[in-house]
């Protein structure tokens, strides 16, 4: 194992007076703490997060994520508590360890390659402070490194997750050595055949043993003596993965990569890359359209490079990297590099400008960058701020907006489950729809076919897609309001004018009539009424006179104004609302009718009538599944009016997690909203969970509803649905 003087010395070797005794406390605390537990290797636990700051201090990175590292598992699998580290390590400290607990209970091992890119971004997201991410890909490095210890099951599932998310991360933050050995740890047990064709395939190549390298790094160091220029040289094999995808890429077999090896000139400005470069393409030949110039043009992950390939001295062809110092220091370390230029000396800074600086210092490099996707795939990580990322009760990820609700998450997931969702679960807890959603929330969307999108949504839905679908209902809803209003209308004031609107519609007159007044359609027409732009009176003159040519309207009703002074009699009553039924069936008169038992469906809530044979009418809900089976012309339409206190019967079920607790609560909040039980039936179930199902007496559905949200924010219920 690793001893902590090996990890202080090398923390010691970069930073300038650091804060060892911040680490040493660290060290014992994480050692009481997973005292008595072992890895699989039979090791005991301890040697992981020493092995994880190690490699965080090969990183150079500061006191704070050494001792974060060292502390990683502890709150995930000992009692420790996240307040204890802030009390003895501090803030900062505890941010980074809650930071990496969070992404490290979450497991994507499972997911498709399309959701990879997403997770990635989640993780982005997630990691407010990008040492977190730093200790994440030391923690899985190790893991990595220690894998052979698994069982080959895991080993695969770990092997491909590392692969999808965090080698592309590494990648992503300019790591390149821990993206390289990520990638061949991988490759090493996803495909071990490959993984050793290819190890014994370099090692027996003529041109990539250390005999060779040892030549070239021979000649290039003399060509750089002769020349005064300050350098160093490096040669080393291709990683096993590049190598594997090339072959792949290319469909070449192991024979058939020449450039194996490459070459790393390593010097000490800018002018000098250039003036190496020259001198190199002067002894050997170089490759056409193999030269790239990353000094001038960086890549989006900041790293800065010449490369070339060249016909070496054995007429092999060879690629050669030139760089300065510090270009190697960030291709090694990437955003840690950086991390380190910046903050060198610079104690307890904000974090905030940190970031910012960071951010700033990307724009500027990046504004010469051609390739505008490279360049805004590179500044999302930058700007996560804008997103947040959940998962599906299936695991899937959906990026949402910042402030986005289980609204905008329920029409995300599909535009039907937005216009029935009734509630919402976030990581297992009942909420209220408007609440805002945090990256890494599990959301669950409770459907109710008999709900429908509510005005109120608006204030707080930030999607487009979600305030499109809701406006839109509302307008369709509103328009079909105005329609049934406006055939109520006519026909009222029809009768009164001895008009039969009905008659009119069938023979077609109030077809002609809507062309008249140049509307598209019957239905435009009574929109128009409905919403008051044009009045009932208006339409029924026109219509009169249409009928009765060369009569006037006016004179009609002088003409019945004085029979009515005549004979006062209540024959022309307006038609009243069915006496005991509480509703008015429009366009039919005198009919019996009956509430469905299927569906029971209550004031307020859309209603059709269907015609039966012999015992009148039946009303049931507009979207009662027995609808489906009906004759269509005997379904007519209907609606509620001048409805009377009486109750209503409705079904709901309520799954609490409980039982005692949950009844006693449910039936008081019932009682207190003067809902009255008619009766019930209760089961508990295996799983622990007890299913309630009530049938109770509503006034309307707006009772019904108000009473299943109360009991939706009871601890224990877990479900609480109206049920047919
Ligand atoms: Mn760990």
């Amino acid at each position: 194992m690793i001893r902590i003087n090996e990890i202080t010395d090398k923390v010691a070797t970069y930073i300038d007076k650091p804060d060892l005794e911040l680490i040493q406390k660290a060290y014992i605390f994480t050692a009481q703490a997973h005292l008595g537990q072992t890895r699989l290797s039979g090791e005991p636990y301890l040697s992981h997060p020493m092995s994880v700051a190690s490699i965080l201090a090969d990183m150079q990175l500061d006191e704070a994520t050494v001792t974060a590292g060292l502390l990683h598992d502890t709150v995930e699998d000992t009692h420790t508590t996240i307040d204890e580290i802030e009390g003895l390590f501090g803030e900062e400290v505890a941010d980074i360890v809650d930071g990496v607990t969070k992404i490290s209970k979450m497991s994507f091992e499972s997911k498709a390659v399309a959701q990879a890119e997403n997770i990635r971004k989640m993780i982005l997201a997630m990691a407010e402070d990008i040492r977190v991410l730093m200790v994440k890909l030391a923690d899985r490095l190790h893991n990595m490194r220690t894998l052979d210890f698994q069982p080959s099951v895991k080993q695969r599932l770990i092997s491909q997750e590392t692969l999808e998310i965090y080698a592309p991360l590494a990648n992503r933050l300019g790591l390149h050595r821990t993206k390289r050995e990520l990638e061949d740890l991988c490759l090493k047990y996803l495909k071990p055949d490959v993984y050793e064709q290819i190890d014994q395939g370099v090692a027996s190549h003529h041109t990539s043993g250390q005999a060779y390298i040892d030549k070239v790094t021979g000649l290039i160091t003399e060509m750089l003596k002769e020349n005064e220029i300050k350098g160093r040289v490096a040669g080393r094999t291709k990683h096993r993965y590049s190598i594997y995808t090339k072959m792949l890429q290319q469909n070449l077999g192991l024979d058939q990569i020449f450039d194996l090896i490459a070459f790393r000139i390593i010097v000490g400005s800018l002018k000098d890359c250039y003036a190496v470069l020259g001198l190199i393409h002067s002894i050997w030949k170089p490759v056409t359209g193999r030269f790239k110039d990353y000094i001038s043009i960086p890549k989006a992950n900041m790293y800065q490079s010449v490369h070339t390939t060249v016909i070496g001295p054995d007429g092999e062809r060879i690629e050669i990297q030139i760089r300065t110092e510090e270009m190697n220091k960030v291709a090694e370390y990437g955003v840690a590099a950086h991390w380190q230029y910046k903050e060198k000396g610079k104690k307890g800074s904000n974090r905030d400008a940190e970031r910012f600086t960071w951010l700033r210092q990307i724009l500027d490099w990046q504004r010469d960058l051609q390739d505008p996707r490279e360049f805004m795939a590179s500044l999302r990580i930058d700007l996560f701020q804008d997103e947040v990322y959940v998962f599906t009760p299936r695991g899937d990820i959906k990026e949402l907006p910042e402030g986005a609700t289980p609204v905008d998450f329920a029409y995300a997931v599909h535009s039907k489950v937005g216009d029935q969702c009734a509630g919402a679960k976030v990581n297992g807890r009942l909420v209220p729809l408007g609440t805002v959603l945090k990256n890494g929330d599990r959301v669950e969307i409770i459907t109710d076919s008999h709900r429908n999108p509510s005005r109120d949504w608006l204030k707080f839905v930030k999607t487009a897609r979600a305030k499109t679908r809701i406006k839109q209902y509302i307008r369709t809803e509103e328009r079909a309001r105005s329609i049934t209003l406006a055939k109520e209308m006519l026909e009222k004031e029809g009768r009164k004018l001895g008009v039969n609107y009905a008659k009119a519609l069938k023979d077609g007159h109030i077809h002609k009539l809507a062309e008249e007044f140049s509307f598209p359609s019957v239905d435009e027409l009574l929109s128009q009424v409905g919403y008051s732009r044009l009045t009932p009176r208006k339409v029924l003159q026109k219509l009169y006179a249409m009928l009765h040519p060369g009569e006037k309207l006016t004179e009609k009703l002088a003409e019945d104004q004085r029979k009515a002074a005549e004979q006062p009699t209540q024959a022309e009553e307006p038609a009243k609302p069915k006496k005991g039924e509480g509703i008015k069936l429009s366009g039919v008169d005198d009919v019996l009718f009956r509430f469905a038992s299927c569906c029971n469906p209550l004031p307020g809530e859309p209603i059709v009538g269907y015609i039966t044979r012999g015992r009148g009418v039946t009303i049931h809900a507009h979207d009662c599944t027995n609808i489906k089976g009906f004759e269509p012309d005997r379904i007519i339409s209907v609606s509620w009016e001048g409805v009377e206190d009486k109750p209503y019967p409705a079904k709901i079920r309520i799954v609490s997690r409980d039982f005692k607790g949950a009844l006693s609560q449910v039936t008081a909040l019932l009682t207190s909203d003067d809902v009255n039980i008619h009766s019930g039936s209760f089961q508990s179930n295996v799983d622990g969970n007890a299913v309630m199902e009530f049938t109770v007496e509503v006034k309307d559905l707006q009772q019904l509803y108000g009473v299943l949200d109360k009991i939706r924010l009871v601890e224990a219920v877990t479900e609480a649905l109206r049920v047919s």
